[in-house]
């Protein structure tokens, strides 16, 4: 299939054009070249931004590396930093419309929840900033009379922010507040698909009081600009969240100089439905989880394992639920689901749909590309007789693209769970608490949810199991994995060791 993008202009829009800021100046690109977003929903281009280079991200490492070696962020209080942290969260709420905006036009989400995310995000910066002052090492007095153990927090350095477009501002509102709360200094890199709103909050850091340097943020593509900031010596952690397969390749590139690697990555995540379960909630719940944000969303419920006796009923059920999602223009305040990210990326999910339909899945619903006469669109799409071993089963479809599997047995339901790479969520329904709760215990997944879906808050973890990560971001831990941990062991009185008299 070819998708041929419809443009539709954006009434009122500019064109909107964006440098870097290393070292606390916005500066162009050391090659002077660009890069132009058109909006996936709107097919016109809608921003420019500078195609950074390695020698502009060695800029921005020299720059973070100064800044945490020599500057104040570093050595100021938690108290102080705080302060800034919240200032910030002020900001972004403030700037929530515009920030909402440039991330709807750029990633083709509904404006409604780009703005849900913009207050959630600022809600996850608030978080950081509490956390920042609770960050604390240990003390050992038990260690006998002439010891005393001190376990100090240090922050880890110098610490490399790369980002995906499924969330822009969200996602690094993940990362980088944490590390801020403890005294890191940063280069941020944003997708190269969706940079503006990223580049925005470089200015409400500086608006905020955050020192030259202690935030760098720099646009360009993966291999050109976000390599070097995987392998550079002077950057002591890589923050990644983006696709498995780019992970690795992170994961292999900090291994040369054994940096800290966090990784958020892919997921294929299952609902279980069992009979009992409130099946109004639950197709309400597996509407907005296989279709939230076009299913580009590393949590997607993507995969349903309906109990048999239930299978067809629901099947049908969510099939006409889906037929009143409303998707369409994201800048349409009604809209629930909007554009796809490129038009090789709904190529894509349109693969998958063919492959699935060849290999013996039937299509229940959608199945195919939209034409609503601008940008591009995926019909929401179900379907069904999927066996656990096709590719639609098993692999990211990153789009509004729902698999219905069947279970019999408890055990069955848990084994299909399990019989993939990923881990990063799963849901389980049912009004019986021993169902919930065995499912929760043995499917290997880092949140799984009771009768509910995709819901979060910043003091709850996040992170997946096998390849769909390695670390967690958020709750109370989250300061804590952007530190080294340091032992002073001290000692007092006379030296009672090996070869001294006792
Ligand atoms: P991607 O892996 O293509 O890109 C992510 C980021 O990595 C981008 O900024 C990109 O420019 C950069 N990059 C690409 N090549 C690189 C390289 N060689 N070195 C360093 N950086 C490089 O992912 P994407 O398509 O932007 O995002 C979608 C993926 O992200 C999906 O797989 C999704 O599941 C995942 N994701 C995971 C989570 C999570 O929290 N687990 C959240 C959102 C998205």
């Amino acid at each position: 299939m070819t998708v041929l993008v419809k443009p539709k202009p954006i009434e009122g829009h500019k064109v909107r054009a964006f440098q870097m800021l290393i070292d606390g100046k916005w500066v162009d690109s050391a090659e002077g070249r660009t890069i132009e977003r058109v909006a996936p929903g709107h097919g016109v281009v809608v921003s420019r931004y500078q195609a950074g280079t390695k020698a502009d991200a060695e800029k921005a490492i020299a720059a973070a590396r100064r800044a945490f070696d020599e500057g104040s962020w570093p050595r100021m209080t938690a108290s102080q930093r705080s302060l800034v942290l919240l200032r910030a969260a002020d900001i972004i709420a403030e700037r929530a419309d515009e920030l909402a905006y440039l991330d709807a036009i750029e990633s083709g989400k509904p404006i409604s929840q780009a703005k849900g995310e913009l207050g959630g995000a600022a809600d996850i910066w608030r978080y950081a900033a509490a956390l920042a002052r609770d960050l604390h090492g240990e003390s050992y007095n038990t260690l006998g009379d002439g010891t005393l153990g001190v376990v100090l927090r240090e922050a880890i350095g110098v610490v490399s922010i790369i980002t995906p477009w499924n969330f822009p501002f969200l996602i690094v509102s993940q990362k980088l507040p944490f590390a801020l709360a403890a005294g890191c200094t940063t280069v941020v890199k944003p997708s190269e698909l969706t940079s503006a709103s990223t580049l925005l909050l470089g200015e409400i850091l500086e608006a905020a009081g955050v020192p030259a340097g202690v935030v760098n943020i720099i646009t360009g593509t993966g291999p050109e600009v976000g390599a070097p900031m995987t392998t550079h010596p002077d950057v002591d952690m890589v923050s990644f969240t983006g696709s498995t397969g780019v992970g690795r390749l992170t994961m292999a590139n900090a291994a040369q100089t054994l940096k800290k690697v966090s990784l958020e990555l892919g997921g294929k995540n299952p609902q279980i439905v069992f009979p009992d379960a409130n099946l109004d909630e639950f197709i309400d719940a597996a509407v907005f989880g296989a279709y939230f944000n076009a299913g580009e969303c590393c949590n997607a419920g993507s995969r349903l394992i309906l109990h048999r006796d239930i299978a067809d009923e629901v099947t049908r059920r969510i099939a006409e639920l889906s037929a009143k999602v409303k998707v369409g223009d994201p800048l349409d305040p009604e809209t629930q689901v909007g554009a796809i990210i490129t038009p090789q990326h709904l190529e894509k999910i349109a693969g998958y749909v063919s492959a699935a339909s060849r290999d013996g899945a039937a299509v229940a619903h959608g199945g195919t590309a939209l034409d609503l006469g601008m940008g591009q669109f995926m019909a929401p799409t179900i379907l069904s007789s999927v066996r656990p071993d096709m590719a639609v089963a098993r692999e990211e479809v990153f789009g509004p693209v729902l698999s219905v599997l069947t279970f019999e047995t408890t055990e069955e339901a848990i084994r299909i769970a399990n019989a993939i790479d990923y881990g990063l969520s799963a849901g389980v329904w049912s009004r019986g608490f021993d169902t919930c709760l065995t499912i929760g215990r043995r499917v290997r997944a880092g949140t799984i949810w009771m009768n509910t879906f995709m819901d979060g808050a910043p003091e709850l973890p996040f992170g997946g199991y096998r390849q769909s990560g390695l670390g967690r971001e958020l709750g109370r831990h989250s300061v804590e994995d952007y530190t080294e941990t340091k032992t002073l062991n001290m000692h007092m009185g006379p030296r009672t060791g090996w070869w001294m008299p006792r």
